[in-house]
C-alpha cells in the first residue's frame, strides 16, 4: 500500500488545504489520474485491500480499491445498468442470478429491478466494503437488504462457483481489476466454475476492464470463454470515470441467440418488465453495444479464432485459408 502514499504527498504540496489522490492502476503505462480531495469519508486498511471512499467536487462520492477506482456517483448508472439489463434482457426470462463482487450494491439494486427474478444471490469477498456501503450508500443498500429476494454471502467468489450446488440463469462479476483479490476472477478455472453454475441457455458477463490500455485483460477472458462456451465476446461502454475510452464487459453463453437479439424483441422485453426508468440503457443501445470497434473486434476475434477481414484479405492474397505463408 505504500504506493498510494506516496502519491499523495507531492499533491499535498501544490494545495496544502486539500489532499490529492491518485490512481495507480496505470502505473506500469505511466500515468495516473489524480483527483482533489474535498473530503475523506472513509478509509481503511481491510482484510483484502485499501478500501478509500472520498467526497469530489464533479464525480460526487468517488470509491478507490487498492489504488484503481471502483465507482464514482457522477457515472455510476453506466455500469450497473450495463451489467445488469443487458444480460437480463438477453436472457429473457432469468429467475435465479448470482453477483459475484459487487459489494457497493450497486448492480444489485438494478437487477431486483426486474420482476422475473425470483432470487438473488451476491457472493462479496470483503465484508468491509458491504459495512461502509451500507453507511454510504443507502440509496443502493436500501431496497437491496429490504428486498426478501437478497441473499448476501460472503466468500471468494472463486471458491464459492467451484463448491456451490445452485444453478443460475445469470452471472454478473462486478469484480475489481486483476490486482489483490480480484486478480483471481480473470482466470480460466473461475470461469470454469461459473460455466459449471450456469443453467443451460444461460449467460455470463464480467467487468473486462477498458481494452485501450488492458487488452490482455480482455484477451484472456475471450480465450478462456472460447475454450468453454459455444458462444463469446464482449460489449463495450464509455464510462467517463474510467479513464480510456470504452470499457468491455465481457459476454458468454451456449445458446448464441442471446446477443443477435433485435432491438424490437429487447423493447418488447423491456416493456413487459414494466419499462423501469433508466438513464443510460435502452434496447437500442442495448444492439449497438455488440458492434465493437475494430481494435476490439480483432482483440476478440483472435482470441476467439474468428478471422476478420484483414486476415481474410491477407489468405486470398497468398492464397492459403490461413492467411500465414
Ligand atoms: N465496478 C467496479 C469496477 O469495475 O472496478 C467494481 C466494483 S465492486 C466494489 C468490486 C468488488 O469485488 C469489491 O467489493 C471487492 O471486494 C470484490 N472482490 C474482489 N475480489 C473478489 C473475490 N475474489 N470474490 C468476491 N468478491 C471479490
Amino acid at each position: 500500500m505504500q504506493t498510494v502514499t506516496k502519491s499523495i504527498k507531492p499533491a499535498e504540496k501544490e494545495s496544502p488545504q486539500k489532499r490529492w489522490i491518485a490512481e495507480t492502476l496505470f502505473d506500469d503505462l505511466g500515468f495516473r489520474m489524480i483527483f482533489e480531495v474535498e473530503k475523506v469519508l472513509y478509509e481503511l486498511q481491510t482484510e483484502h485491500q485499501h478500501l478509500v471512499l472520498f467526497e469530489h467536487r464533479f464525480f460526487g462520492k468517488m470509491l478507490m480499491l487498492d489504488g484503481a477506482t471502483q465507482i464514482s456517483k457522477k457515472d455510476e448508472f453506466i455500469y450497473q445498468e450495463m451489467m445488469s439489463h443487458v444480460p437480463l434482457f438477453a436472457h429473457g426470462k432469468a429467475e435465479d442470478v448470482l453477483i459475484i463482487g459487487g459489494g457497493d450494491c450497486g448492480i444489485a439494486e438494478e437487477v431486483l429491478k426486474h420482476r422475473s427474478v425470483k432470487r438473488l444471490t451476491q457472493v462479496e469477498i470483503d465484508p468491509a466494503v458491504i459495512a461502509f456501503a451500507k453507511e454510504h450508500f443507502p440509496e443502493f443498500t436500501g431496497s437491496v437488504f429490504a428486498d426478501k429476494r437478497f441473499e448476501s454471502v460472503i466468500d471468494d467468489g472463486a471458491k464459492y462457483v467451484a463448491k456451490t450446488d445452485r444453478r443460475f440463469d445469470a452471472i454478473i462479476v462486478d469484480s475489481t481489476d486483476p490486482i489483490g483479490p480480484g486478480k483471481i476472477l480473470f482466470g480460466e478455472k473461475f470461469h470454469a466454475g461459473c460455466k459449471r453454475c450456469v443453467k443451460p441457455g444461460g449467460v455470463l458477463v464480467t467487468q473486462n476492464g477498458v481494452p485501450f490500455f488492458q487488452k490482455d485483460e480482455l484477451a484472456k477472458t475471450m480465450t478462456s470463454y472460447r475454450r468453454l462456451f459455444g458462444d463469446a465476446s464482449c460489449y463495450i461502454a464509455a464510462i467517463p470515470v474510467y479513464v480510456g475510452g470504452h470499457m468491455a464487459m465481457g459476454f458468454a453463453s451456449d445458446d448464441k441467440r442471446l446477443r443477435r437479439h433485435s432491438v424490437e424483441t429487447i423493447a418488447q422485453r423491456y416493456r413487459r418488465a414494466g419499462g423501469f426508468k433508466t438513464r443510460y440503457w435502452t434496447p437500442e443501445v442495448h444492439v449497438a453495444a455488440f458492434a465493437q470497434p475494430r481494435f476490439i473486434a480483432d482483440l476478440v476475434a483472435k482470441a476467439d479464432g474468428t478471422k476478420t477481414d484483414k486476415t481474410k484479405n491477407r489468405a486470398k492474397r497468398r492464397g492459403t485459408s490461413s492467411g500465414v505463408a
